[in-house]
């Protein structure tokens, strides 16, 4: 069996000794006397690297052997420098026991059990058998963090079946023998087989981003130490950028947000009323003593007032009625008639102006390509 070196969280190098190598599809398996790299576990991938500069993709365990996933193969019987991936390691060591440190305070809160536990690249997720408060989480997170600023000790511990029935611990399985326990002094104590650091001081700022309800519980996403800084940097970056679009300070872009969306409201309705106006004047103006087919051409109108423009319009037609709106793309139509079949005449109407749309006898409605004198020469020859 592989010694396993990874209980001290931050050796990340070591001399070592291949004692097996096998290809397989994936790369070659290669299995050494003593080794600090970790195999994936408790929700914590496994550890990439370099073995006498060949690359370990990744680290998994079999039957008790740690496996180093290779690039290429490696001598039986060769002395190794290992060297682990310091800047993933320590990422994940973060989040980890950070993931530790806030669970403690929780579970010494309210009790609750860490039922679900997922380390993903770019946050963690905590899920809790309760619900707990926002008011409940700043609590945790503030006194996780004193709890780094304090440098807490963190120390691993195997202890026997006799002392293990009489220790309270966390655990997600139940477990009699070979049973691994973090402890961080004073605060928490787990049944966990990953690296961790040797005090708290490591693990840096622990962040709360956000909470929700789950399965009756509530699931926590996390992010600690550098993994927060670069999120703390990417949030900055997008604010500087709403500060500067918005001339406001940092600190006051909800408030100019805010004032943007009410002005925004404003110009809206404003718009709204005017469309509403120039609709009505449309009407007040549309004339045909002919009572033949005819076009009302509009501009910067839309849907629901074209449709009052050619609710009205149809009555002095016995024909039809067209009600365009002009737009960049060329026209915005609704057609309406008391007397023809639309429905069944649509397919030649957008041929022949290039249009799409259709609807029922009394009304259709879609868009043409066709310029306006096109459009206005083929109502004007329209039967009616
Ligand atoms: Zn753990």
């Amino acid at each position: 069996m592989t010694e396993k070196l990874f209980d001290n969280g931050t050796l990340f190098a070591f001399d070592a000794q291949v004692t097996a190598c096998a290809e397989t599809e994936k790369g070659y398996e290669v299995i050494l006397d003593r080794t600090a790299f970790f195999p994936e576990g408790g929700g914590q991938a496994g550890d990439a690297g370099t073995l006498d500069g060949v690359k370990v993709t990744d680290t998994y365990e079999r039957n008790g052997e740690v496996i180093h996933l290779c690039r290429s193969s490696l001598e039986v019987g060769k002395k190794v420098y290992g060297e682990i991936d310091a800047d993933i390691r320590i990422r994940r060591m973060q989040n980890h026991s950070g993931e530790h440190l806030l669970m403690g305070f929780i579970h010494n809160m309210t009790g609750y059990e860490n039922v679900g536990f997922h380390m993903g690249s770019e946050e963690v997720l905590l899920d809790l058998d309760g619900v707990i408060s926002a008011e409940d989480i700043r609590i945790c997170e503030q006194k996780a963090n004193e709890a780094v600023a304090a440098d807490v000790p963190i120390t691993i511990s195997y202890p026997d079946g006799e002392e293990l029935s009489c220790m309270e611990y966390r655990s997600k399985l139940e477990m009699t023998e070979n049973v691994r326990i973090v402890t961080i002094e004073g605060i928490d104590r787990c049944a966990c087989c990953a690296p961790h650091f040797p005090s708290t001081g490591s693990i840096g700022i622990i962040k709360v981003i956000s909470a929700e309800s789950n399965r009756g519980g509530t699931r926590l996403h996390i992010i600690c130490g550098l993994d927060a800084l670069d999120l703390i940097r990417q949030r900055m970056e997008s604010n500087a950028a709403i500060s500067r679009m918005l001339s406001a300070k940092p600190e006051k872009t909800a408030d100019a947000v805010e004032k943007l969306l009410g002005e925004n409201a404003a110009l809206k309705k404003q718009l709204a009323e005017n469309e509403r106006r120039a609709a009505e004047d449309i009407i007040g103006s549309i004339k045909n003593d002919s009572r033949k087919s005819f076009c009302v051409f509009t501009r910067g109108i839309g849907r629901n007032n074209m449709q009052k423009i050619a609710n009205h319009a149809v009555k002095l037609t016995d024909g039809a009625v067209a009600v365009l709106s002009e737009d960049a793309a060329g026209f915005g139509y609704i057609i309406a008639s008391e007397k023809l079949p639309l429905r069944a005449m649509a397919k030649d109407i957008n041929l022949a102006l290039g249009g799409k749309g259709g609807g029922s006898d009394q009304m259709i409605q879609g868009t043409f390509t066709a310029p306006k004198e096109a459009i206005e020469s083929y109502f004007k020859a329209m039967q009616m």
